[in-house]
Order: structure tokens, then sequence, then C-alpha cells
């Protein structure tokens, strides 16, 4: 048995060393015109497939059904690739490709370069791209968000784009598609802005989107279907089920740059969710089809690795990937004017790659917002010192990870729906909450070993991470509130909501917000909504009107936070030397100064210091202060108050001091 043993090892290991061997034998194309180059006289189609010994170029002239108009043999060329030239005008015509490896023929797939498609992706489109830009495309510039547009001014505001139209209280013409959000001048029922407008008026500097690349779980032939949409078919391509017609691969890109157009219009930067981490399909996808097992890792027996918990995960070591990923990202920021790049389970690619990315986009954009997930959602076969997970954050270069250490240290943990946070009334989590103010980097008053999750600091500046205590994952901020302090009141929920939301926006770091937030939506405690419907999902615009106290405080947060620089450090000595913790001898009570001297000089900022007191405990509690304090109210400094020596702060408060220039 033992032997039988050593030998099936023995042929796992072998296999999986030949897989690798094959791969690393694949001639690398340097080249830039993957794809479709596109004239009106002629179309030259380029495919990547070093194992393929034909391949096929089939062209249609609908999207979906119906038989090849032609079929031409494509010629092999350069470096693993393979070419067809089409001596004539193909506009509008659509396209598959097929491979033949070791004698047989593979599926018909999309070319994994495609930038347009038909109807569900099934086939990709020739078009010109230059009649897809709206008018005043050419004139389309970002907007900038500060004085300098540095990561740590950026505000959040991550929504999903059915979810922010779909209800019939939006006001929007154009419900959960593209042009929904391009609206402006939209109401709810009380007359409250909402959409596009909302989000203006709230003051968030970006709005990051879920997924609009085309994706595979909705079918874009009907109606009324949901996802969230983290599973990708074509990466360069707009989803078609958020454009007014998906059948003609040009509208959705013309809706996507319109809506794009409106929210740089409106001052707002657009931050893309990608998910290069893993494909819709496995054996199936066009990567796979065309060059198999190359775009993906395995496992030792040369299986299909799955860090992801989606069935594959991709290899962005190897060169192809990591040339995919790059051409990819670039090819939005151009095309597009996409202002950043969320990137989903970044803790799957590899450091080196999301570098490059980095280093080559800020080149394009020196200002563009990256951040990613820097986690996986299983084991990942790729060691993981040489992967963009959390702990490795400090050698990411102008990209941010989330901290997951305050989202949890907030809230409770999003693994434990009954378990609480500082927010909730969890004291222990306070030293979470701590480490969460001074952005993940080392300093002194933080004790590690009662740092939830981490236990080194993993941050190489504020800039390096996203402050935020939910997302589309897991239960929103007010249901997980709900669950896990079910005998607190309505009252009682809505402070410890507003505390929760008051240390994300004051908190070094990047500050980031779930849409719906500021006035308390409910996904009715489901906690993973991804194709629940719009029932569950739908931004309801009438609870505006009804939660309109707490959006007004979040605005004046917001606004505070943009017009003291405080609030925003960029390097880990200001951290050091402007943040204090004072000691309240109260477990569940932070305390400390935030000094803006440096400010003054730099900004011409009128404070010249901020106390910060959040009443974790269910007690109303009374806090020895240090000097002469003005009470801060809706972001400003109330110039008649004054308060020394002591102040009462009630249960759940968040209470905001400011010593101000006379
Ligand atoms: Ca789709």
């Amino acid at each position: 048995m033992k032997q039988l043993w050593m030998l099936m090892a023995w042929f796992a290991f072998s296999s999986a060393v030949d897989a690798q061997y094959k791969f690393d034998v694949y001639p690398t194309y340097k080249g830039n015109d993957l794809g479709l180059t596109y004239t009106p006289t002629s179309s030259v189609f380029r495919i990547w497939s070093p194992p393929a010994s034909a391949m096929e170029l089939k062209l249609y002239e609908i999207g979906m059904g119906g038989v090849a108009k032609e079929t031409i043999q494509m010629q092999k060329s350069e470096s693993g690739t393979w070419v067809a030239v089409v001596n004539r005008d193909l506009k509008s015509m659509f396209y598959t490709v097929r491979a033949k490896i070791n004698d047989r023929w593979g599926n018909e797939v999309t070319d994994p370069y495609a930038r347009a498609t038909g109807i569900n992706g099934q086939r990709a489109q020739v078009i010109d791209l230059k009649e897809t830009n709206p008018v005043g495309w050419e004139k389309d510039q970002s907007p900038n968000f500060s004085d300098q547009n540095l990561p740590t001014d950026a505000i959040i505001y991550e929504l999903h784009i059915r979810d922010a139209t779909i209800d019939e209280e939006s006001g929007a013409k154009h419900k959960g598609k593209f042009l929904g959000l391009a609206e402006t001048g939209t109401k709810n029922k009380a007359g409250l802005s909402t959409g596009l407008d909302h989000i203006k008026e709230l003051g968030v500097t970006h709005v990051h989107l879920l997924p609009f690349y085309d994706y595979n779980s909705v079918d874009e032939t009907k109606t009324g279907q949901y996802n969230w949409g983290y599973d990708p078919v074509n990466y360069n391509v707009p989803e078609g089920s958020y454009s007014t017609d998906a059948s003609d691969g040009r509208t959705r890109i013309r809706e996507l740059k319109q809506m794009i157009q409106a929210f740089h219009q409106n001052g707002l930067r657009v931050v893309m969710d990608v998910v290069y981490n893993h494909t819709a399909l496995t054996e199936t996808s066009n990567f796979n089809q065309l060059v198999p097992g190359y775009y993906y890792r395995q496992k030792p027996d040369g299986s299909f690795s799955d860090a992801t918990a989606c069935g594959n995960e991709t290899a962005s070591e190897r060169a192809m990937m990591r040339k995919f990923m790059l051409e990819s990202v670039v090819y939005w920021v151009k095309e597009y004017h996409i202002d950043g790049f969320r990137f989903d389970l970044m803790g799957v690619h590899d450091i080196q790659t999301m570098n490059l990315i980095s280093d080559t986009l800020h080149k394009i954009k020196p200002d563009i917002l990256l951040y990613g997930e820097g986690w996986t959602a299983g084991a990942s076969p790729y060691p993981e010192e040489k992967r963009a997970v959390k702990k490795n954050a400090h050698l990411l270069k102008g990209i941010a990870v989330f901290s997951d250490d305050i989202r949890d240290g907030i809230k409770g943990s999003v693994f434990d729906i009954k378990d609480r946070g500082f927010a909730t009334g969890k004291t222990a989590n306070t030293e979470s909450v701590k480490f969460g103010i001074v952005a993940s980097l080392p300093h002194l008053q933080i004790d590690m070993s009662k740092v939830n999750y981490s236990k080194e600091p993993y941050a190489s500046s504020p800039a390096n991470v996203i402050t935020y205590a939910e997302c589309h994952d897991n239960n929103i901020l007010w249901d997980k509130i709900a669950l896990s302090v079910p005998g607190a009141s309505e009252e009682e929920r809505k402070k410890m909501h507003e505390l929760a939301l008051t240390i994300v926006l004051t908190s070094q770091g990047i500050p980031f917000l779930h849409a719906g937030s500021e006035f308390l939506r409910s996904k009715f405690g489901e906690e993973n909504s991804y194709n629940k419907g719009d029932s569950v999902n739908a931004i309801r615009w009438g609870l505006k009107t009804k939660n309109k106290e707490l959006h007004e405080k979040i605005v004046s947060l917001i606004s505070m936070r943009k017009e003291h620089g405080a609030f925003r450090l960029t390097n880990n000595r200001l951290v050091n030397n402007s943040i204090r913790f004072l000691d309240t001898q109260i477990e569940g009570v932070i305390m400390y100064t935030l000094d803006m001297e440096y400010f003054r000089w730099t900004k011409k900022d009128t404070w010249l210091n901020c106390l910060m007191i959040f009443n974790g405990t269910n007690n109303p509690q009374t806090i020895t202060i240090p000097g002469e304090w003005k009470l801060v109210s809706m972001g400003k400094a109330q110039t008649n108050s004054r308060v020394v020596k002591q102040i009462g702060v009630k249960p759940k408060e968040a209470m905001i001091l400011a010593q101000v220039l006379d």
C-alpha cells in the first residue's frame, strides 16, 4: 500500500511539474495588438494559443443563434499567436474563435481581449470604438477631489448600479441602468434628491461601483434579473443588463461612458470593482479553451486550485495572465476614464503584478485610487509571502488594503451574527478600533496583543489602508446591529450606527461607506444578498426622508473631514506626532487628541486641536478632560460653547471637541 501511495504521489508530482514545464516553454507575446485591430478597410484578429495546431475565426451577423456566415483559418504567427486579416469593412459583425489542441477542436469562445460583445457576451463584436463616445467625451476630465488629490483625501461610496435607481421612489427614468445613474434632478416623494444628486449632496469623492464588466449570472435576454456580478466572462466589455439594449455591443459602451461623464461633470470620480482572481467558467472559459490550464493555478495533482471558492483561481504570476490584467486595467482607464480599481480577493494575486499595475497606472493617471481585499477565500498553492495579502500591505506601492481589524472592531465579527463590536457594547474591542484609528500603523499606545486579527501593524502609510465598518458582503451595518443587540430600542441602535460611522469618518486611512448606510439602509437580515433580487437589495429612497437627521449628520462629518487636513494625515510620522490617546480609566471609552497645529501653518486651518471621545459603553460617562474646548456640532465648532475639566458623554455617543484659533 505504501509503495502504491508513493507511486501515485510521484505521478501527481510529475504531472504538476509537467504542467508547469509546459507553460514555461510557451512563448510570451510582447505586442499590444492582441484581439481585434479594426479599421474600415481591414480587421486584424490576433489570438494567443501556443498549444494549438490550428485556429478558426467564425463570423456571424447576429450575436446569438444562427449559423456562421464565414469560417476563416487563422495563420500561425509570432510568439504563439494566430492571425487572421480580413480586408473589408466588418463593422457590426460578430465573431468567435476556436482552437484545435491535441487533435481536438475546442469550443467556440469569445476573444479574451474582446471590447464589445452581443447579448450575454457569447460572441465578440467588431465595432469602431470612436462611434461609442457620447457628445463632449473628448473633453471629459476627472474632477479634482482635493487640492492635491491624495489617496487619503478620498471618501469612497460603494454602490451597485441597479440598487441605486431600481426603487419606484428613485424618480429615475432609466431605473437600474447605467443611464439611471447619469440622471440629475431626480427626487423621492418628499422632494429629497436621489441617485447621482444624492451622492453629490453627501460629499463623497469616489463612487465605487460593484462589477460592471460583462458577467455571467444575469440573462441579458430577460428583465428583472439580479446579481452582484462577481462572475466575470468578458473582462473588457461592459455588462449588458445595465444597458438599454444588450444586443448591440455599442449601446452598453456608450451608456457606460455617459454615466461616467455625468459623474465627472458632478465632481465625482469612479472606481471600478474588478475580479481578475477567477473566471465564472473554468474548463469552458475562453482562457481555458484557448490555452488549457495556463491562466489558472493548479494543485499538486494538476487539478484547478481554488483560493477564490469559485472553482478556480487565476495565475497572475504567469507572463500572459499578468499582461492580460495590466492591459485590461490600462484599457479601462484610457477608454472609459476610470479613476480607480478595487481588486476583489487581491490576496490571490502576486505582489509583483500588483505593483506593476500600480506603477503603470500611476504613470497614466497619477492620482488613480487603487485598493483591494488583502485576503483569499481558500488556500492557494502560490506562496503567501509573494501574494498581495493584508500582512504584506507595506510591500504594495500605491495600493491600499481593507482593514477588517477596524471593520469588525467597530461592529463585531462578520463570521458570527451575534458577536458585537465597540459600537455595540463589546468593550474588549477597544484596542482594535484604536489600531484602526491610526490606520494600522505602528503606534506606541496600541497594545497589539489586544487587537482582534492582526498581531503586528501592517501599513506603511495611511494611504495603505481602507477604513470601514461594512461593505456589500455580510450583514449591512444597520442589520448587524439589530441582529447582535436584539434588546436595544431603535433609538439606541441609531446611536450605535452613528457612532460606527463617526469612527469611520474621523479615523486615519481612506474612509469607505456602503451606499444607503447614511439613512439606515436594511437588507432585512440577509447576509449574502448577491442573488436576492431588488426586494432585498434596492436602495429605498423613502428611507432618506425617514432618517433625514442621520443623513444630515453624515453630510456634516464628511464636510468636516474635508475641511481639516488632520483627519487625512499622509504619513506615519504625522500620525504618531498628532494622535495621543488619553486614559479615561473606563474600559470601552476611547479618547484621543488630534493635534492640528501643523495644518494651521500649512493650510490655514483655524482648528488647533481636536478631542475625540467615543463612548462604546452602555452607560453615561463623566470624562475628565485636559484644557479648554469648544463643542463641535454638525461639523462646526460652537464658538459660544466652553467645556473645561469634565464632560458628560451619553451611551454610544461620539463627542467631538475642538480648540479654535481666536
Ligand atoms: Ca453579462
